[in-house]
């Protein structure tokens, strides 16, 4: 049994700077605390033990959403509603307020955040593959100092990040897209609400000058790997290609071949397969519909 060397306590401290402290002071022994949607289930359910807690709920600079530049900036604090419900974010990361909107009840999004979701890090997590497939970066801060994570290398495996414990993730930065980029989320579960994915696809797709011409894409999926995971081979064939001309059901197949998920109780290996190419294509037909460059063009 873990032995205990400092005492049980609990801190809220209103600045980062105090949180960086105490974070430092505690290390492993202490757990920080957002929403508790993730946290207080997996507590209750006696995975861990929690010597101490951080709670980050007074730290009112962790809980904005600002554009700085030509990118955008996330608190980690920021709620799955408040994501959802900005007209910011809905203007430029569409795909993110959709997911956002999807995730759990209302009562879960008016308490879960995005810093949660990502640091919980559960390969089903909602808001991973549109955060990767946005070219998300984070911020993590320590008294040391902070580093700057691109998302596809923050996740090591499920529910595992390369967060350490001395850290806290403070922001989540997004560089703002042109005008010309088209999104699709698409979330499949066992019924509509509270449900966790079997599998997610976030496809982000920027047009050339001409909206016509790919110039850019991310395919990006959840649930079908212990990571979220893009796949690269998409690129290749997409880009530099007019949208009309593109061999939709080829890139369905490619996603179907390129993923290994497993068996479990929310769906089989053969079924997540065969859905993600036809998520797939229906994400490239609502993309085509979007600009205008679908295949009935
Ligand atoms: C009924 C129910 C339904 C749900 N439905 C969904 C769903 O549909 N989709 C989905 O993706 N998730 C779902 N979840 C999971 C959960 O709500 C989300 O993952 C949520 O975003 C977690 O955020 P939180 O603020 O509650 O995190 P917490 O539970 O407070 O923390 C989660 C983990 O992150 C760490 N942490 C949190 N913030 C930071 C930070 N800033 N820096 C460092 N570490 C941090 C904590 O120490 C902990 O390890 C559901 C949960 C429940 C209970």
């Amino acid at each position: 049994m873990h032995q205990r060397t400092v005492p049980c306590q609990y801190f809220a401290p209103q600045k980062i700077e105090e949180a960086l402290e105490i974070l430092s002071q505690y290390g492993k022994e202490i757990k920080v605390i957002a929403g508790g949607t993730d946290l207080l289930i997996q507590y209750y359910d006696r995975l861990y033990e929690v010597g101490s807690w951080l709670d980050l709920k007074n730290i009112e600079e962790l809980k904005d959403i600002r554009i700085n530049k030509n990118q955008m900036e996330i608190g980690a604090m920021v709620t799955h509603t408040k994501l959802e419900k900005s007209e910011d974010i809905k203007k430029y990361f569409p795909v993110l307020s959709q997911a956002a909107a999807d995730i759990g009840s209302p009562q879960i999004r008016n308490r879960g955040t995005i810093g949660g979701n990502i640091v919980n890090a559960s390969p089903a997590g909602d808001l991973l593959a549109p955060l990767m497939a946005y070219d998300a970066q984070f911020r993590l801060l320590s008294i040391q100092g902070e580093k700057i994570v691109p998302a596809e290398e923050f996740f090591i495996g499920p529910k595992k990040t390369i967060l350490e414990p001395t850290q806290l993730l403070s922001r989540i930065i997004l560089p703002l897209p042109s005008e010309k980029t088209y999104g699709c989320w698409i979330k499949i579960g066992k019924r509509k609400a509270l449900i966790i994915a079997t599998i997610t696809l976030a496809l982000v797709v920027e047009m050339a000058e001409d909206n016509k011409t790919v110039k850019d894409v991310r395919t990006c999926l959840g649930s079908v790997a212990p990571t979220p995971i893009e796949i690269k081979e998409i690129r290749e064939k997409m880009i530099g290609k007019k949208f009309n001309q593109l061999d939709f059901n080829q890139l369905g197949q490619i996603v179907e071949d390129k993923i290994s998920p497993i068996d479990d109780i929310r769906g089989t290996r053969e079924y997540r397969k065969d859905v993600a190419k036809e998520i797939m294509i229906n994400a490239l037909e609502e993309i085509g519909a979007a600009c205008g460059g679908g295949i009935n063009e």
